[in-house]
């Protein structure tokens, strides 16, 4: 294992520690960040498929009846609304044309519940570009809906048998098969974490979300808010909405992990709180680790939150108490998802639920009068089967 140099760290945060076998494609990923993303030609087709096939902007939203509850403003980002659902097609696209842009013919990509493996199977098709997915084995078996999305999209799913069978031995795979599919192959990473130059790469494509809706509550509420809130898988959507409000002082920024059951020694998703630095897929980071560094599983209601670990960037922010870190258990985020769709009509992702839930559990401690926005990351059609699990009809 390698480490380069000080280039791609947060504080003492990200790095790239990974076999020198892979330095040379994340280093020419970092050259075409430097010259081709700039450019006008990368700039304008990016704007043109963002607004015209994904649906940018994405509105913002007043909720009126919820606002009235509560006693203060409350505001969503409704990513929800994008192509394919959720903010996952921000990056998907992005790093497509990046690939496509650099002569690069097949994009690879890791997926955990799938929903970033039909994002770039989906900016595959568009940009005509070969795909191939890599999913743990357990998550096909649990996803079916999704691989089939896959596959209707031209995409291969290769089945990772490795490991836990999951989503952290389908980065281990995709890393590894990008070692010896260098010459036409680019990695389409789906979080905001992983080696340099990833969490940079990400975040600058998914900071659209925050640029839009820092300009929209300008323009609708007439002010910035006064909380922003968005929930941490990997940490993509929130870094994305995060971001663009970082140097606004006056504005509190809360991301939310995922915590499980919410039991005491139940598993959970909740690295920053409940998790200690160490080493994994390519970077320093807040991990759930045993003693003896093993990575421990992670579980939550919501796939999509279901991540070990954390972008770098997200572990830096908590370090420096720039960003507060809440935790949401399964049963506030379930309530939260039933709230706001009998309230407002909108059936929120159960990812997004959390961020949703930790505005409502901590309404007592919110402004009253202020505005608060929150990240609604996606739409919610695909939890049904879960939350069929737990809400009786
Ligand atoms: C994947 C996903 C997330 C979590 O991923 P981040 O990289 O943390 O954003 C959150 N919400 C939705 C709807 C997702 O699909």
């Amino acid at each position: 294992m390698n480490k380069t140099d000080k280039k791609g760290y947060f504080g003492k945060f990200g790095g790239q520690f990974v076999p020198e076998a892979l330095l040379p494609p994340l280093l020419e990923v970092e050259e075409a960040m430097e010259n081709i993303m700039p450019t006008e030609d990368y700039q304008n087709e990016l704007n043109d498929l963002l607004t015209h096939y994904v649906g940018r902007q994405s509105p913002l939203t007043f909720c009126p009846n919820l606002s009235a509850k509560l006693g203060f403003k409350l505001w969503l980002k409704r990513e929800d609304l994008l192509h394919t659902g959720a903010h996952k097609i921000n990056n998907a696209l992005g790093q497509g044309l990046l690939a496509k842009k650099m002569g690069k013919t097949h994009l690879i990509a890791e997926t955990g519940a799938g929903q970033h493996g039909v994002a770039t199977a989906t900016a595959a098709a568009r940009l005509k570009l070969r795909c191939t997915i890599f999913m743990g084995a357990e998550d096909v078996e649990r996803q079916s809906m999704n691989v089939m999305r896959m596959k209707l999209l031209g995409a291969t799913v290769i089945p990772v048998e490795s490991g836990s069978r999951t989503l952290k031995d389908a980065i281990n795979e995709t890393l590894r098969f990008w070692i010896s599919h260098q010459a036409d192959t680019f990695y389409c990473f789906g979080t905001a974490a992983g080696p340099h130059p990833f969490p940079t790469l990400v975040k600058r494509l998914q900071s659209v979300i925050g640029r839009e809706a820092r300009t929209q509550m300008l323009t609708q509420a007439g002010r910035l808010p006064d909380v922003v809130v968005a929930c941490v898988g990997g940490g993509s959507n929130a870094i994305g909405m995060l971001h663009p409000f970082v140097k606004d002082a006056d504005v509190k920024l809360v991301g939310v992990e995922a915590g499980g059951t919410g039991e005491p020694g139940c598993y959970h998703s909740a690295p920053i709180n409940l998790g200690s630095p160490g080493i994994l897929h390519g970077h320093v980071t807040m991990l759930i680790q045993d003693e003896d560094g093993q990575i421990q599983p992670s579980h939550s209601i919501s796939a999509g939150l279901d991540y070990p670990g954390v972008g770098p960037e997200h572990s830096y922010l908590a370090d420096i108490g720039r960003v507060h870190y809440g935790m949401i258990c399964d049963e506030s985020a379930l309530n939260a998802f039933r709230e706001l769709t009998l309230e407002e009509g909108i059936i929120p992702a159960l990812e997004s639920s959390h961020a949703l839930a930790w505005v409502l559990d901590h309404a007592s401690e919110l402004p009253q009068g202020g505005d608060v926005l929150v990240n609604l990351s996606g739409r919610g059609d695909k939890d049904l089967g879960i939350v069929k699990q737990y809400i009786q009809f």
